[in-house]
């Protein structure tokens, strides 16, 4: 689980969180269609390029950066 996890770190700095309430708002948003859907909740891809664009349009905060993942995780 740890290996998976820190697999995602090195290609996804950003991560969609089950806060995610599947507007739709963020894969408008990226520039590289690097955010699909999946279910009800949408995720990030390995297509991310980084820019960030999709940070300030998700309402819920549901998108964060992968660093505040791993201080969540540690405090665990
Ligand atoms: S950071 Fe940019 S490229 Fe990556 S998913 Fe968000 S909008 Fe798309
Ligand atoms: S903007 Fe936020 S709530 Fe809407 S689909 Fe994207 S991650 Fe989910």
């Amino acid at each position: 689980m740890l290996e998976f996890f820190q697999s995602e770190i090195s290609f996804m700095p950003f991560i969609i969180t089950p806060e995610c309430v599947g507007c739709g708002a963020c894969q408008a948003t990226c520039p590289v269609d690097a955010i699909v859907e999946e279910g009800e909740i949408f995720r990030i891809t390995g297509e991310c390029i980084e820019c960030g664009a999709c940070l300030g349009v998700c309402a819920v905060g549901a998108i964060i950066a992968i660093e505040e993942k791993v201080e969540d995780a540690s405090g665990l």
